[in-house]
Formats: C-alpha cells, structure tokens, sequence
C-alpha cells in the first residue's frame, strides 16, 4: 500500500480584519512560492492579493475543502524578505492585530493589486557610434525616431524626459535600440563630492564614539541632546562610518520633520542622494522609493512612519529622530510604536539603533535610566549659543490684546526694532475655538463630535477639527436672531490680525495648517524666515519641530494651560516636550534667546521645576510620580476601543469583554467614555486593562482576544485592542 502523499498547504495573509492566516492550495504544474512571495486568491466572491507567511504540510481543514492559488504574480518570487516576515509577525502577535492588514503595512500600495508590479531600476539611455552617426545624416528617419536621438543625443536620459519629447517615445525607442543606435544601462544613484562637517565637540565625539562601538551588535542609544545641540551632526557623521564600510542605514523622522531642507543636508554632506518616502508621495513614487531600496542601490534611506518596514539590504544602524513624537505611533487599523518595532527591527538584526531627542518620551528616559539603554548627553549647543532664557508672564489682572499681554506685546516690539525675528506660538488653528451669542448664550457646536466648531473667519467657515464637518457662519443667532454672534478665545488666524495691526510694517508669516496647505509652501515661508529679514512668525506646533532659524531671538508662548488641567496622565509630558522643543527655535545662533511663557499658573510645581531645573529633572520628577501610580512605563496598558452609532451596544459590548477577561492580576477600568465621547457620529468607549507584567499581560491578551471574537455583541459594534495605547 501506498502512503498517503502529504500535501503542501499554503498558509496565506489576507488584507480582512480577521486574526488569522488562511490555508491555500498552491497552483498546479506551477514551483512552489517562497515564504514572502504574493499569491491572487479567491476569497468568497472576490479575489484578493495575499502573502505567502508560511509553506505547510498539513491544514486544520479538509484538503478537499481547500482553494487553490489562482496565480502568483511575481512568478513565486518573494517579495518580502525573511527578515520582514519575521518582523511583521512579530507585530501582528504582540499588538494582537489581523495579520493580513499588519502584513499590507509592508507592501507599497502598488503591490496590494495583482497587476501591480515590482518597477525595474531606471536606466540612463546613451546614443552609440553608430547612433551618433546616424544624427548627422537628418534624412530618411521616421520623424518621432529622429527627435528622440537627437534629445538623447543632447542629454535627455532618462524616461521622464523622452516621454516629453514624444507620445510614442516607447515603441519608437525600442526600435533604435533593436538597431543598436541607442543603449540602456541601470542608473547609478547620483554621487556628488560629498563636503567635511564641522570638527565634533567633545560631547558629539562621545556620542559617535558610543554608537561606533556598538555597530555589529544590537544597542540602543538614547542620543539626548537639547535644541541646536548637533545631534543631526553626530547622525551624519555615524552615518559616514557606516555607508564607508558598506553597510546601509534608516532614518526615520516625523511627519513634519521631513522637510526638503534635512534631505538636502544630507544629500550635500554624503555625497548622494539618499531615498526618501512618506505617505504623500505618490502611488508610484513610493513603488520607485520601495523598489530602490530593495535593490540595494540606496545607501540611505529617510522616510517618515511607513518607511519602518522598507526592505533594506545590510542595513547597519537604525536612527530615529524626535523620538518622542506622538506622529511616530499609528493612530489608527494597525496601531503601532515606531519607535518600539524599530527597535525590535534592530534587535533582531544584531544592530544599534539611536533614539535622538532634546525631549525623551518617559518610556525612553526610563530605559536609559535603568541601564537598559545607554544614554548620551549633548548639553551644549553646538554653535556656542547659549540656552535661551525663559520669562514666565503671569495672566492673572493683565492688559491683554487678543491674546496676547500688553507686556509681551512691548517684548515682541522690542525685538523687531532689533532688526530680529520673533514667534509667536499658539496650538490651535482658526480665528477663534467659539463663537457664541453674547445676548443667549448660544454656541456652534458640531452635530457629529461633541466639540465646537472652530470661526475660520476669512473662509466665513465653522469648521469641525475633528470630522471635518464645515458650516457657513450664521448672520444671526440662529437660536434668537439677536446680532450678537462673536468669537471666544483665539487662534492663529486672530493673532495674526492682531499683531498685523500692532506692527503694520512688519512682514508676517503664518505657519498653520490652513496656510500651509500645498505642497512646497512651508518650505517657501520658512526660507522667507531664513533670509533673516526682520518679521513676525506665528504658528501652531508645526514651528516646534527641529527648525533653524538662526534670527528667531524671542518666542512667546501664547497659551498652554490647558494640559494643566487634563485627565489625560500624558498631559503634563507631552505640554513639557513642546515647550522645550518651541523655545528650542529661539536664540540659535549669534543673538541670545529669550521665551515668553503667557500662563494663568505661574505657580505650578512642574512648570516651575522645568523652567528652573530643565528637561531631565522635570521628566525624574513625572517618572516619580507614574511610578507611585503605577502608570506606564511602570505598568503596561491594552485599550479596548468601541465605537457605534448607539451607546448602548458599545457600553454592552464593553461589558460583556470586561466579564469575559481572565480573573489574576490586571486591573480593569470602564466602561469610559472616550475624551471627545462622540466622532463623527459614532459613541467612543473604552475598557483599560493595565499590569505590572508586559508578559502576563500579553498571555491574558491572546486569549481574551479569541473570546471577544466570540461575543455576539462584538458583531454590532467595531472594536480594536490598541496596545501600549498613547491617547484615550
Ligand atoms: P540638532 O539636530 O541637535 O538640533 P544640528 O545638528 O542641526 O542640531 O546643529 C545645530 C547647528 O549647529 C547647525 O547649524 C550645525 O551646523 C551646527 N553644528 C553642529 N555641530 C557643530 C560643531 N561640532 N561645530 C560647529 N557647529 C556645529
Ligand atoms: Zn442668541
Ligand atoms: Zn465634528
């Protein structure tokens, strides 16, 4: 008798919100797929693309009940590489998401569809002898043939260029180069001379000397350095180390620290180009940025969030900057830490990551002070500036304008007749956060959120923050027709009124989101600002992150009172971090700095204790504090969102998942509402699971998870486990 002949089966993600792989039978007459490779599969009445995790012998099914693959588009190549596979699973584990959808996270858009292609490197086209010959006897050429060697005879190489020149440049392209009058070879990545960086101070030469040490090996390095410290140098000069002995390296940034500028910087000291990627590129472009990474051809690649997962070949070293940035968590599907699966990537590839910041999240400065991390300090600016100095303005029984007191009114004046530059902070965008009925009382408020509706009031807009909801401005009250509708509060679009009319001569340059719309035109102000011109900057936190300008000598900060008093435990953190960061843009260079902080409290200990004693003493004492309350990162924590248009099922969801959670050692808290309870329509509770544990907490996870899936009530409502959750 014959033994049965064992099948193999296909373990396959699948972009569906379900926690599990799916089983496939592999194509018949066909090799057999790598592990990574995508495989077009039916799934119910669709087809979907999936990734091959896992190439098995046997099913938890009945073979006969199996599907086959109908087709792998990269002829069964992997289009992931071990290395990813193993990171992604280790996510879709840890933060107990659908693996299809963590897997997705990978792959450029491009690739999500069948007929998406993995784009071969550009190539250069150059014209042969013959070729050349050819150019100079003019007659009896096909017409769009003949323009195009003469283009590419004077210097139009690449695709881009010839497909301006004609429509049929393809076709017409291919038969000079049948005809041996035209070449192709791969583009080489521009090599430029690259130019010498400044001599490191001693601090600088620890730090690089610190990571240097540890390349080869997994490390994590908290570069802590304050504002203008030189901690990009330091980057730069690690990066040098590494890219000359072959290795590639990743650099990851904010979402607003990826500026034209930083590349540049970069590009000039290295000498190349290196890649760079974030959500806003195109489809195509991020295919290009995916592909060239994956070719190896870029020793560098800078990206944002989704750069995390690019395949890079012999990538050495790991460096995020800002690594305290709330734009580094994945806020929603996929619910991430960049800076935790960075490491995690660094760990499992034996290579150091830096974590580079003037402003370490309590996570990262718990580590460093455990020993977990090593922890380098760059205490002095590295041009010599010294720190700015801080002024704190106390509100109470001030003469305002708008926002703004008399006397810091007299400060900004002041700094203007120096010929300088001042900027005037404020978080909130809009003329004014309400606008309201003097005479009843009545408010704009939004009818999906519960939150006001922000006066825009040069788009005569009531604008919803939140879910994007817009209304014209009413006339009257629509509530008792009195006239009387006014403004509350304030907004960048208001100081920007009122100081143009206090210093009418002044240039004034608003960086918000509202202004700040197209593509370009931050770099457009904030090269205005670098002239060095005396003018007026008012912004919202997109002015915080990382900028030089080296004429900003006095910041004003306008209001931040507000995290005083929020139930949110990261409040306080997150008002420190913004403040050090916005009064880091002032007094760069060769002008001493000064900070005006506007503020009700002037009183408050943990003001007072970062104005008098600095970052590291304010982030001991908050890390006292969590620690006495067992908050992270002295706890760990797992959020259960709920939403759904009817509060009741949320809430009874919440209470069946809460009954159904294993009895041992977590505490549970909720139902709650949310901050903000209702979005966009939709209630918004959660339940809060925290324990001492990371561990114990992760086992109780896995199988609560299974069981909620199992609720009925879970069917009427749409829920998610955030882990390690950074906003409630
Ligand atoms: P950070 O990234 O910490 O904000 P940067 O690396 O941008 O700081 O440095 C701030 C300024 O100091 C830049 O203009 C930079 O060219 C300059 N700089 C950095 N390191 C040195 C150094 N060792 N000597 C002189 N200037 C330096
Ligand atoms: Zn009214
Ligand atoms: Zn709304």
């Amino acid at each position: 008798m014959q033994a049965p002949i064992s099948q193999p089966v296909l373990r396959v993600a699948l972009p569906v919100p379900l926690r599990q792989l799916f089983d496939y039978l592999p194509c018949v007459n066909q090799p057999f797929p790598l592990p990574g490779s995508r495989v077009l599969v039916p799934f119910g009445p669709r087809k979907l693309v999936g990734i091959v995790i896992e190439v098995a012998s046997e099913s938890a099914y009945p073979m006969e009940k199996l599907a086959a693959v109908e087709k792998y588009p990269d002829e069964g190549q992997a289009v992931l590489s071990p290395e990813t596979l193993g990171l992604l699973q280790w996510c879709w584990n840890y933060y107990k998401h659908a693996p299809g959808e963590v897997v997705y996270s990978a792959l450029p858009p491009r690739l999500r569809k069948a007929g998406g292609t993995i784009p071969p490197p550009p190539v250069v086209y150059y014209l042969t002898s013959g070729g050349n010959q050819r150019l100079l006897q003019p007659a009896g050429h096909i017409k769009a043939q003949f323009r195009l060697l003469r283009a590419i005879g004077e210097g139009a190489s690449t695709a881009p260029l010839l497909r301006a020149v004609s429509s049929s440049w393809k076709p017409q392209l291919a038969r000079l180069i049948e005809q041996d009058w035209v070449q192709s070879e791969t583009q080489s990545c521009a090599r430029l001379d690259p130019s010498a960086g400044p001599m490191l101070n001693k601090e600088q030469q620890a730090a690089v000397d610190a990571a240097s040490a540890s390349l080869g090996e997994f490390h994590c390095h908290l570069l802590d350095g304050v504002t203008g410290s030189g901690k990009t140098e330091v980057y730069l000069q690690l990066l040098e180390r590494v890219l000359s002995g072959g290795g590639r390296a990743l650099l990851l940034v904010p979402e607003i620290g990826l500026t034209p500028q930083l590349v540049k910087r970069f590009e000039k000291r290295l000498g190349f180009e290196p890649v760079v990627t974030h959500s806003g590129l195109s489809e195509g472009m991020r295919m290009q940025a995916w592909a060239t990474a994956r070719s190896g051809r870029a020793s560098l690649v800078i990206g944002t969030r989704s750069a995390l997962f690019l395949p890079i070949p012999d990538l050495k070293l790991i460096i995020l900057d800002e690594e305290h940035d709330a734009s580094f968590k994945q806020q929603d599907g996929f619910r991430y830490s960049t800076r935790d699966v960075a490491v995690k990537r660094a760990a499992g590839l034996g290579i150091p990551v830096i974590l580079g910041t003037a402003t370490p999240s309590l996570e990262t400065f718990n580590n460093a002070s455990c020993g977990r991390y090593s922890w380098n300090r760059l205490r002095q600016r590295a041009t010599g500036a010294a720190a700015p100095t801080w002024r704190v303005l106390d509100l109470r029984q001030q003469n305002m304008r708008g926002g703004i007191a008399v006397t810091a009114m007299t400060a900004i004046g002041e700094t203007l007749e120096q010929g300088h530059q001042a900027l005037i902070f404020l978080n909130r965008r809009g003329y004014a956060p309400v606008i309201l009925c003097h005479q009843c009382g009545w408010y704009a408020s939004c009818r999906r959120c519960d939150a006001n509706l922000t006066w825009h009031r040069a788009s005569k807009r009531l604008l919803c923050h939140h879910c994007d909801n817009t209304a014209r401005v009413p006339a009257i009250c629509p509530h008792c027709s009195a006239d009387a509708l006014q403004g509350a509060g304030e907004g960048t679009e208001q100081l920007e009124q009122v100081l143009g009319n206090a210093f009418p001569q002044t240039p004034l340059l608003r960086f918000d989101r509202d202004t700040v719309r197209r593509k370009g035109e931050f770099e457009r102000l904030s090269d205005q600002v670098k002239e060095g011109q005396s003018c007026l900057l008012v912004g919202t936190q997109m002015l915080a992150k990382g900028h030089h300008f080296p004429k900003v000598t006095l910041v004003v900060i306008v209001n931040l009172d507000q995290a005083l008093h929020s139930a949110d435990f990261r409040a306080l953190e997150r008002m420190g971090q913004l403040m050090v960061q916005v009064a880091g843009r002032s007094g760069r260079d060769q002008f001493p700095g000064e900070v005006i902080l506007q503020t009700h409290y002037p009183e408050h200990e943990s003001l007072l204790n970062l104005l008098r004693s600095g970052y590291e003493s304010f982030a001991a004492e908050l890390s006292v504090e969590r620690r006495a309350a067992c908050l992270p990162p002295f706890s760990h924590q797992a959020l259960l969102r709920s939403d759904a248009h009817d509060k009741d099922e949320v809430i009874g969801f919440l209470n069946r998942a809460r009954d159904c959670f294993p009895a041992g050692e977590a505490l549970l808290y909720g139902p709650f509402p949310a901050m903000m309870e209702r979005r966009s329509g939709r209630f918004r509770w959660y339940l809060l699971v925290q324990a001492a544990e990371r561990r114990w907490l992760h086992r109780q996870l896995d199988d609560w998870v299974e069981k909620l899936r199992t609720l009925p009530a879970a069917r009427r409502v749409r829920w998610a486990v955030d882990v390690d959750p950074q906003d409630y």
